[in-house]
């Protein structure tokens, strides 16, 4: 079992900052490396006058900072880092000071190779890189509480910093021999000590698999045990807890010596490698990193993307607003073609995060690397070094217009609608065979559903299974394939007192443990909640599509679809085409006080917002938008922003304060391409 320290503040305690506003204003910033620039004074000095001219307010220093802070084993070099502290301070900049694990000296390798990562293959790798570091190492966990405790003893009282950033984007795998036997552990606390549990969870009757000690078990490996999806789920989880196990090795140093000081680390969008909703519960604030690529043609999708994962993060921690830690202030480097926004898309991007919860917007990075992996990855200032540059002069801007918000910062937005995305139903849906194997993408059925909402200007939890239902008029699941212990029964209180529940295709099929529900489908009592009955589920190939009628109009029918009976249910919708023409292909169920939707087929066009039509849920404001634009309140402010590649018009139904451009504005409002507006 991976060493687990729970050298953590009282439980009382975090609960307590998830109501805590950590910050006054919004924060602006980023990435920041002097490191890089340890022997070039004079431009930590122009860093302190370009900061203040780009309205920065916070810096993220000494992410990757480990060889500079401990450039021999026990040799700790910190003078720079107290240089620069004091010189942000003296500027009036915060800091948010980083635990540099996310890549080690080469000193540390070399010397301890059981540090490094053992890949799939079997191959440990050589040092290079970052995130190339075992999880479970106990010499990699002791060096990185070690590096951590001297940075917490040092800056403990420094009045610049403000909160710790953990690492840098957790992610990845080991398969050495210490994570496998740390795999195996977790499997015997998992099935409680049993052989006989795991042999039956894992169904390792077929095939003859069945194991008769730990030892034979490994992590799943294309040349080794690869097709025992149950097992694939263990192993997800395991990683995903080594995750949360390391990061909580790190932290415990913090927690003992900064107690005061809130703690984040930086996700990466929707990863599946770690349980982000499990993870991030155990940090003050939740933190992500957002590159969408935009001026690719797609914005409006993009868009989508972006809205529905700063509701995921948001939802997270029960609504509490989150830091946007990293986005570019120009392109990436690491997209195939790295097309430059317009500053303006930039600005938009920004102001999308806020208005969904951020507290923040801060960049990777500040200044470009002279050399280095990223050294064409945008920047606030280029290589150019002066502010005399299109990017540079956006990011001023937005500056300015932050200081604006501050009235937005800790706000939160009421949902009333939530949408399930579940991050173990997700790597459940990736292991199975059966049916589809090559369309099933659950994040796009998610956001198709997720889609009409945001057109419509009403704010979305994304939640997981284990949430609470009760505060939702509407809630909708689709593709939960996987049931967790007691959904079903959730599902059912929720609907029973009045709730409106929406399950789409392939629902209720398999137990937290991959075993598949018997007694047909969807489990349990799900079959009476919804009144219906899956007899079969049907893969349809690219070049054969059903057809479902439904409120006099038709609907491709692609991917695949459940072929069920109506028992108690209204049938609403048929399927017209093949053997099961004219069976039930939408029903709904009275039950209790609440209703059951079953939508038992995928539709890639515009059903979902046909379906949800019906539906009363009054947009968050009576503003009048148009395609491309879309509305989002947090607290008392509302956003409209214009994603369209056109300018666009709306209308407002009442007057408002103009919190960005100053004076009200009232009726019709023409906004220009990338245009946003924040009203109060
Ligand atoms: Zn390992």
């Amino acid at each position: 079992m991976p060493e687990f320290i729970s050298g953590i503040s009282c439980y009382e305690k975090r609960m307590k900052t998830m109501e805590k506003k950590f910050f006054d204003k919004i924060i602006h910033g980023g990435d920041y490396n002097p490191d890089q620039w340890v022997n070039f004074p004079e431009i930590w000095d122009e860093d302190m006058r370009l900061m203040k001219l780009a309205h920065i307010n916070s810096a993220t220093v000494g992410i990757f900072s480990w060889s500079m802070l401990e450039p021999e084993e026990g040799v700790y070099n910190f003078e720079w880092l107290d240089k620069i502290l004091d010189k942000l301070h003296e500027n009036g900049i915060e800091v948010i000071l980083a635990t540099p694990s996310g890549a080690r000296p080469a000193w540390l390798a070399q010397k301890y190779p059981e540090v490094l990562r053992v890949e799939e293959t079997g191959i440990r790798n050589e040092y290079g890189v970052r995130h190339n570091h075992c999880l479970t190492s106990p010499v990699y966990r002791e060096k990185v509480r070690n590096i951590n405790r001297k940075l917490a003893e040092r800056y403990k009282d420094h009045p610049a910093v403000k909160m710790w950033h953990i690492s840098n984007e957790y992610c990845g795998e080991c398969h050495c021999e210490l994570c496998q036997e740390a795999f195996r552990d977790w499997l015997k606390e998992y099935y409680h000590n049993s052989l006989d549990e795991l042999n039956f969870k894992w169904w390792n009757g077929f095939w003859s698999h069945q194991v008769t000690d730990w030892s034979q078990i490994n992590s799943p490996k294309f040349r080794g045990e690869n097709h025992v999806s149950a097992m694939k789920l263990c192993w997800n989880r395991f990683v995903s807890d080594s995750h949360i196990s390391f990061y909580e090795n790190e932290i415990a140093p913090l927690r003992e010596i900064t107690p005061d000081i809130p703690i984040t680390t930086n996700f990466m969008r929707m990863y599946d490698g770690i349980d982000y909703q499990k993870f991030a519960k155990k940090l003050d604030l939740v933190s992500w990193d957002n590159y969408p690529a935009w001026d690719n043609g797609r914005n409006e999708s993009e868009a989508l993307e972006a809205a529905f994962v700063h509701d995921a993060f948001r939802s997270m921690r029960n609504g509490q607003p989150f830091f946007m830690m990293e986005s570019t202030p120009s392109q990436v480097n690491w997209h195939n073609v790295n097309k430059l926004p317009k500053a303006e898309m930039q600005e938009l991007s920004s102001i999308q995060a806020v208005a969904h919860g951020a507290d923040s917007v801060q960049y990777f990075q500040w200044r470009k690397s002279r050399g280095g992996h990223e050294k064409y990855h945008g920047a606030v200032v280029d290589h150019c070094g002066h502010e005399n540059t299109r990017v540079f002069k956006g990011i001023a801007k937005l500056g300015e217009n932050l200081e604006k918000l501050s009235d937005v910062v800790g706000g939160y937005s009421e949902a009333k609608v939530a949408i399930i995305y579940d991050w173990e139903n997700g790597w459940a849906i990736k292991h199975f065979h059966g049916f589809n194997n090559i369309n099933r993408s659950y994040l796009e059925e998610c956001k198709k559903w997720y889609a009409p909402f945001m057109k419509k200007g009403v704010a979305v939890d994304i939640i997981s299974m284990e949430d609470d239902f009760s505060k939702y008029d509407l809630v909708i699941s689709p593709f939960l394939y996987m049931l967790k212990d007691g959904t079903d029964k959730r599902i059912e209180e929720y609907v029973e007192n009045g709730g409106n529940f929406v399950a789409t295709y392939l629902t209720g099929l398999v137990d937290k443990d991959d075993l598949c529900f018997l007694g047909g489908f969807p489990a349990n009592n799900l079959k009476k909640v919804f009144g219906i009955w899956n007899e079969e589920s049907d893969g349809l190939p690219e070049n054969i599509k059903n057809s479902v009628s439904y409120n006099g109009k038709k609907y491709d029918v692609v991917h695949v679809c459940d072929i069920i009976h109506a028992n108690e249910a209204e049938t609403l919708g048929s399927y017209e085409k093949d053997f099961y023409a004219g069976q039930p292909a939408v029903t709904v169920n009275s039950y209790g006080k609440g209703k059951a939707y079953y939508v038992a087929f995928r539709n890639d066009d515009d059903f979902a917002e046909d379906f949800l039509s019906q539906f009363d849920i009054a947009p968050d404001a009576d503003i009048q938008l148009s395609a491309g634009t879309y509305l989002r309140k947090r607290g008392d402010v509302v956003f409209v922003m214009n994603f369209a590649d056109e300018e666009k018009t709306i209308y407002l139904d009442k007057e408002y304060t103009d919190l960005i451009n100053g004076g009200n504005l009232n009726g019709e409002v023409t906004l220009p391409v990338c245009g946003y507006l924040a009203l109060k």
